[in-house]
């Protein structure tokens, strides 16, 4: 068995998450060797690829299902992205940071009544964004307004804002970490190397097993491989009171409709099933909609033989799993919703179908301009607590000792930077050296001016934050 000498910090996974913490470990503190572990020959091929998410730089503005406070929070913790990826040389910003216009639709009186009152809510965090009445959109937006009836009550919340190629932006993580003067010393990828197993070795320390038997041995280790995460902490006997709602997201496209992003409201106990139409950052001259969502266990898109593992960590043999999925699922709301979803499965009349949702934001469209996106669309593991039956949204993370079990559903990539500066956190505290952290700097490259960085963690405190 080959073992290559004791890593700091050993990352598993290296979509947006880990390929983000690896980026700042690297260039913000001092630690001495770092190493990155993706079992995937590519980087980014997961979830973070571009095909598989809708490629938006969630920031609050148009996501209506965040409270003022998350609001606040996402807004600081995105825009990380978006300062990092404007630093970057423009041939290589040009393919990972996209501005485009962006908006969340309301449609008909009770949207409308909420989308302005949510205007007054959030507007001083955003001073850019705008109310648009009919007029106003038509004008950025025609084809939203186009054979609408005319006494059909809409308003949009509406400002710039940007698409991210998530996968383009983890492949510059790698490569600006790896252009550094002391990268050949510090830090190591390894591509192609499936960790199977961590287990701890006489030392203390932990013996990261991977599939090529290549072990690596680390002082802390963080899994970044989203719901895979999860699967690691419950070997290690964690967070065995969580399972996962497997929810696949997939797409369809129409010719080129839109100019920008366009949102409507979310229904706030559905979170993932408010659809939106946008311009794909690699397919031109189309107009990209969804995602659906279907119940579908696996844990990786398109890949089967992902269902075994989706079994595994699911904890589907323990009674109180059904009753979890039971209450969640059976609610009248997300019953309706998910079979409704069964629709835009059947082939030749799906179409039909999902174009009666989209109609919703450009009017016109008939089944006949709708084709699915094949190959296109991710996983949503959207997490359950088990013992209160609660559907848990957002990011979650495990932290125990030296180690750190990152679950990243929407927004993990937009967050991934503001993630891995929290993680760094830990991540000093478990080393407990002398290993320095320049804030300064981070502060000065990363963040808006206006805003002080907040490196505090609830998850200190809980070691279960969602
Ligand atoms: C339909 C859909 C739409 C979405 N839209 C958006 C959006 O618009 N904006 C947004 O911010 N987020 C969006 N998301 C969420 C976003 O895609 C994820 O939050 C993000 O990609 C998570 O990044 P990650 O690096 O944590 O996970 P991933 O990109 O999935 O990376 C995890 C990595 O871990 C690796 N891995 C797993 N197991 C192992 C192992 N045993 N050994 C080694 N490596 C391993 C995998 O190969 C993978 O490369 C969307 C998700 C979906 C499904």
């Amino acid at each position: 068995m080959k073992e290559d000498g004791v890593y700091d910090v050993v990352i598993v996974g290296g979509g947006a998450s880990g390929t983000a913490l690896l980026y700042i470990l690297a260039r913000y503190t001092s630690i001495a060797r770092i190493a990155l572990v993706e079992k995937h020959a590519e980087i980014g091929s997961v979830n973070s690829r571009a095909n598989n998410n809708s490629q938006t730089l969630h920031i609050g503005d148009i996501e209506t299902n965040y409270s003022v406070e998350k609001v606040k929070e996402v807004a600081s913790a995105s825009s990380m992205v978006a300062y990092y990826a404007q630093a970057l040389p423009l041939e290589i910003r040009s393919r990972v940071l996209f501005p485009t216009h962006k908006m969340v639709l309301g449609v008909g009186k009770e949207e409308v009544a909420k989308l302005e009152e949510r205007f007054e809510n959030i507007h001083t965090i955003f001073p850019n964004l705008k109310k648009l009445n009919r007029a106003g959109i038509e004008e950025i937006e025609p084809m939203v307004v186009r054979g609408r009836p005319p006494h059909e009550p809409i308003v949009a919340l509406a400002q710039m804002g940007y698409a991210v190629d998530y996968q383009k932006l983890a492949e510059s993580l790698v490569d600006q970490t790896l252009a550094r003067a002391d990268a050949s010393g510090r830090v190591k990828i390894f591509l192609g190397s499936p960790v199977t197993d961590v287990e701890r070795d006489a030392d203390g320390q932990w013996k990261v097993l991977c599939a090529n038997s290549q072990t690596l041995r680390a002082r802390v280790v963080v899994f970044d491989a989203d719901a895979y995460s999860l699967l690691f902490a419950k070997r290690l006997g964690l967070g065995k009171e969580f399972s996962l709602i497997p929810v696949a997201g997939t797409f369809f496209f129409t010719n080129e409709v839109l100019k920008g992003k366009v949102y409507t409201v979310q229904e706030p106990r559905l979170p993932f099933s408010a659809i939106h139409g946008d311009p794909d950052v690699r397919v031109e001259g189309k107009t990209r909609w969804g995602p659906t969502a279907r119940f579908f266990p696996v844990l990786e898109a398109r890949s089967w033989k992902t269902s075994l593992d989706y079994f595994a960590v699911s904890g589907l043999h323990r009674l109180r799993t059904w009753r979890s999925f039971a209450v969640i699922l059976l609610d009248p709301l997300r019953f309706w919703y998910l079979l409704r979803n069964l629709l835009y499965e059947i082939p030749l009349i799906a179409p039909y179908f999902f174009a009666q949702r989209v109609r919703k934001i450009v009017p016109t469209l008939t089944g006949a301009d709708f084709v699915r996106a094949r190959g296109f669309g991710g996983m949503r593991l959207q997490r359950v607590n088990t013992n209160t039956h609660e559907l848990l949204l957002g990011e979650g993370k495990i932290i125990s000792d030296n180690m750190i079990f990152n679950m990243t559903p929407s927004p993990g990539a937009s967050v991934c930077l503001y993630n891995a500066v929290r993680d760094m956190e830990h991540i000093l505290r478990f080393l407990g050296s002398s290993d320095v952290f320049d804030k300064t700097r981070l502060q000065k490259e990363l963040c808006d001016p206006r805003d002080s960085l907040i490196l505090h963690d609830p998850s200190l405190e809980t070691s279960y934050a969602s």
